[in-house]
């Protein structure tokens, strides 16, 4: 159903769904274990996605949407030993690098993603909600330093 790989045993498909459904995802923002992580990506559970992808004239940022070029920064990576953009639009959910990649859930999708969303193409649909998912992020953190200021 997901490839020839045959599913990691006791897999918590539906458990799975609910925490990775419509998000794309840094591997260290996915609790879990390499070897278990390994397992779903072989099934293609997982599906590597490029972070940064390049536009003609410009680039775009899969996590954010980001396509302003003011907002790309070249960076040393220390991981791949070269100089490369990352993405300063979205960077407080975690710097993404050109080089790594997110990761979108591929298997089933949990029951509310299936009402909210029906038949549109996915890849719009991924960076759609994705961008949901960061305004969402932006008004909890809004909230919090309002909080802040209110603490004060
Ligand atoms: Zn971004
Ligand atoms: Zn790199």
């Amino acid at each position: 159903m997901y490839g020839n790989q045959p599913l990691p045993e006791n897999l918590q498909l539906d458990k799975l769904s609910f925490l990775f459904s419509g998000k794309l995802l840094l591997r260290k923002e996915i609790p879990l274990q390499d070897d278990y992580f390994q397992q779903l990506l072989e099934a293609k559970l997982f599906i590597p996605v490029k972070s940064i992808i390049k536009k003609n004239f410009s680039h775009l940022c899969m996590r954010c949407g980001n396509q302003k070029s003011s907002l790309f920064a070249p960076i040393p990576c220390y991981q791949c030993k070269k100089t490369h953009l990352y993405c300063r639009k979205c960077i407080e959910m975690g710097r993404i690098l050109e080089c790594e990649p997110l990761f979108e859930w591929n298997g089933p999708k949990a029951p509310w993603i299936q009402h909210e969303t029906p038949s549109t193409w996915e890849g719009e649909l991924t960076v759609a909600q994705q961008k949901a998912a960061t305004r969402m992020v932006q008004a909890i953190m809004n909230q919090e330093d309002e909080l802040l200021t209110w603490a004060v």
